[in-house]
C-alpha cells in the first residue's frame, strides 16, 4: 500500500525539509516529495522511556486489555513507542506485572521492553518509592527480574555496595543502564558512566543536588558528552531556568520523559501510583507526604513546554524522538528517513496533534 501523507514539511535528521512524505508498506519510501496543498508537518513518533501508567491504567496492575487502553491513550498524545515502567514494588508484584507485558500488539504503540526503576535505589533518594521494597544490589534477585520479562532499561543507584556487578550483568544481558534515585558523588557517577551506564533518569529529581564543590551525579552527567540525561518538563519538576541550563549543557543528548501515572493525561483529584495513594492538583501529582509522585504530563505537552522555554522546535522534538531511540541503541525508530518504519506524528502550527501513524497506518486522526 503506497500513499502520500499530505504534509508540507518533515523533520529529517533534526532539520525541517519542505515537501511531502511517501509511505510504502509501512515504511517511508521518500521524503521531500514535491507537492502542493500539504497541511501540517511530520515529525517522528514520540518515544517515552518512562511511563508508569496512562489513560487510567497502572502498568503494575495491567492485563492485555488494560495495555490496549493505555496504548490507545498514549497514541492520542503522539507516543508511538514506549517503555512501560515499574517503580520499586514487592518482588512478586513486579514479576506478575512483567508477565503481562504484551509481546506483539500491532497497530498500537510499540512496547520496546520494560523500564525497571528500582529496586536497587538509594535509601536516601527514594522519593515516593516504597522503602520496604527497596533492595541493596542482589545478583540473584536481578537474575529473577531479568528472566521474568523483556527488561530494556534499569535505573539504579551506582554508589550502592555491589552495584558494579549489577551494571556488568545488565550490560551482558543487553539491558541499558540508567542511574537515578541516587546519592552518588561525582567520582562515583564517573565510575558508573565509565563502566557503561548510559543515562540519568529524571536529572535533578531524587538525586544528590548540584553544589559548586560537590557537583554530584548532576554535575558529572552534564560535564561529559557521552551521557544522556532525561528530564520531566511539566513546569513542576524543574524550574524553567534549570530546564534551559540543561538544554544548553546537554544539547543532542537531552531526553524528554513524562514519568506519567495512570491519572494522565487529564486526571484530577485522588489517584494512585502502584500501592501509593496520590492526589493530582493543578497538574502536580503528590503522595501523602507532599513528595512529587510522577506526573500527568503528555509527551506533546513536554515538547511544547520545552520549545516555549526557547529551545528550537527541532531540538525539542529530537529530545522526544531520535535521542530516546539512541539511548536504547535503536537506529530505526525516532527518525524520518527513507527505508525507516513510518511511525509519524503530524503536527499543526500550534504544535498540536493532527494525525498519528504507526507502521504507516493512521491510528489517530483529529
Ligand atoms: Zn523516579
Amino acid at each position: 500500500m503506497r500513499g502520500r501523507l499530505g504534509v508540507e514539511a518533515a523533520l529529517v535528521d533534526g532539520v525541517f525539509v519542505a515537501g511531502d512524505i511517501e509511505v510504502d508498506d509501512g515504511r517511508i519510501a521518500a521524503v521531500g516529495v514535491e507537492s502542493s496543498g500539504g497541511r501540517g508537518f511530520a515529525v517522528p513518533g514520540f518515544i517515552d522511556l518512562q511511563v508508569n501508567g496512562f489513560g487510567g491504567v497502572d502498568f503494575l496492575d495491567a492485563d492485555a486489555a488494560a495495555y490496549r487502553r493505555a496504548g490507545d491513550a498514549l497514541l492520542e498524545t503522539g507516543v508511538t513507542a514506549y517503555l512501560p515502567t515499574l517503580i520499586t514494588s514487592p518482588e512478586e508484584q513486579v514479576l506478575a506485572a512483567m508477565s503481562q507485558v504484551p509481546v506483539d500488539d500491532l497497530g498500537r504503540p510499540r512496547i520496546l521492553g520494560m523500564h525497571l526503576e528500582g529496586p536497587f535505589l538509594s535509601p536516601n533518594r527514594l522519593g515516593t518509592h516504597e522503602a520496604s521494597a527497596r533492595r541493596d544490589p542482589d545478583p540473584a534477585l536481578l537474575e529473577r527480574l531479568l528472566d521474568a520479562g523483556p527488561v530494556r532499561l534499569m535505573t539504579l543507584a551506582p554508589e550502592l555496595p555491589g552495584a558494579e556487578a549489577l551494571i556488568d550483568r545488565l550490560l551482558e544481558r543487553g539491558v541499558v543502564v540508567a542511574v537515578g534515585h541516587t546519592d552518588a558523588i561525582a567520582a562515583q557517577a564517573h565510575a558508573a558512566f565509565d563502566r557503561g551506564a548510559r543515562s540519568v533518569s529524571h536529572l535533578f529529581n531524587a538525586m544528590r543536588p548540584f553544589l559548586h564543590r560537590d557537583p554530584g551525579i548532576v554535575g558529572a552527567a552534564l560535564a561529559r558528552e557521552d551521557v544522556f540525561v532525561s528530564i520531566i518538563v511539566d513546569g513542576i519538576h524543574l524550574a524553567p531556568e534549570t530546564v534551559q541550563t540543561v538544554a544548553h549543557a546537554a544539547r543532542g543528548r537531552l531526553v524528554l520523559i513524562t514519568d506519567a501515572i495512570a491519572a494522565a493525561p487529564r486526571g484530577v483529584g485522588p489517584s494512585s501510583l502502584g500501592e501509593l495513594d496520590v492526589q493530582v492538583h493543578e497538574g502536580a501529582v503528590r503522595g501523602p507526604d507532599g513528595v512529587l509522585a510522577g506526573s500527568v504530563l503528555t509527551m506533546v505537552e513536554a515538547v511544547r513546554n520545552l520549545h516555549a522555554l526557547g529551545v528550537p522546535l527541532e531540538d525539542a522534538v529530537t529530545a522526544a524522538t531520535t535521542t530516546p531511540a539512541r539511548v536504547l541503541g535503536d537506529s530505526e525508530l525516532g527518525r524520518i528517513d527513507v527505508g525507516l518504519p513510518a511511525d509519524i506524528v503530524v503536527l499543526n502550527d500550534r504544535i498540536e496533534i493532527e494525525r498519528v501513524l504507526v507502521a504507516g497506518e493512521v491510528r489517530v486522526a483529529v
